[in-house]
């Protein structure tokens, strides 16, 4: 399943392919969206965002487009106005002079106005998402410190969307590495020190990730990210188990925390918090 960093690699493939022009075309497998389809025609693409694992891509006027993945969707980039030969099921195309974008398999799509897109069910229980350019570490140590998420596990905490969006397994082993905790410790158990490294090693690995590499297939990722000779993004403790840690040669473990994998060094992040 990709992540925020993939994600938002994927939303940026799409946008060079398609944003700034006009829709040639547009089509949709839903019956229910089909009057969008003439609606859409000469509307020009203002912009893709990725926002947790959906996508909103925006046009100019009144609409946007609210597509989400789920496990299968798959969206792809084709010259203009190509349909290529797949097993999957089209679901939405849309068409300009440049190039067209494709999405197979999603079944969760929808219009909606633009300016009510923030009450989407989806997006309105989204925290702020990981990679938003705007989002402050101090922000993310205000939500630490939030009632809502302070008595939770940092195990299950990270993975929650509506903590922070756009983080998902990989990223919660590597930003709890990085910030030197364990994934049973609480934000209510750690300093202040301790909630302000978790906050900007959220931000930061989640950043690192999307800048150097950002891969959308999970399953080409073990290879890719366990290179460390690029010097861009890699694996430190994820997939790692039973090797030798980078930092202090203590071996990776792996444990099962709410059915998800999770990998820590013993010796770079202790067990245990203040209070235990
Ligand atoms: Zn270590």
């Amino acid at each position: 399943m990709p992540e925020g960093p993939e994600i938002h690699r994927a939303a940026d493939t799409l946008a060079r392919a398609v944003v700034g022009r006009e829709l040639t075309g547009a089509y949709f497998a839903r019956p229910e969206l089909k009057p969008y389809e003439e609606m859409l025609k000469g509307c020009r693409v203002e912009a893709i965002d990725a926002r947790g694992k959906a996508l909103v891509t925006r046009f100019a006027g009144d609409l946007c487009l609210y597509t989400h993945n789920q496990l299968y969707g798959l969206w792809k980039v084709a010259r203009s106005g190509a349909r290529p030969q797949s097993k999957r099921s089209l679901r939405v195309a849309l068409d300009t002079n440049h190039a067209s974008i494709l999405l197979y398999s999603a079944s969760d799509v929808a219009i909606w106005p633009k300016d009510q897109i923030e009450q989407h069910p989806l997006l309105r229980q989204l925290g702020p998402d990981v990679l938003d350019p705007a989002l402050t570490p101090q922000q993310v140590v205000e939500r630490l410190q939030d009632r809502r998420f302070r008595g939770r596990q940092l195990a299950s905490l990270l993975l929650d969307q509506r903590f922070l969006a756009g983080v998902g397994n990989y990223l919660r082993s590597e930003i709890l590495f990085h910030a030197g905790l364990n994934a049973q410790q609480r934000p209510q158990d750690l300093t202040g020190d301790q909630l302000e490294r978790l906050a900007s090693q959220a931000i930061e690995v989640s950043k690192r990730s999307y800048r150097s590499r950002g891969i959308s297939p999970a399953s080409g990722m073990r290879a890719d990210y366990l290179d460390h000779s690029g010097g861009g993004f890699s694996f430190f403790v994820f997939d790692r188990a039973g090797e030798a840690c980078l930092r202090c040669d203590s071996i990776i473990e792996r444990a099962e925390i709410g059915g998800r994998r999770c990998y820590r060094c013993p010796q770079c992040q202790p067990a245990g918090g203040k209070s235990t």
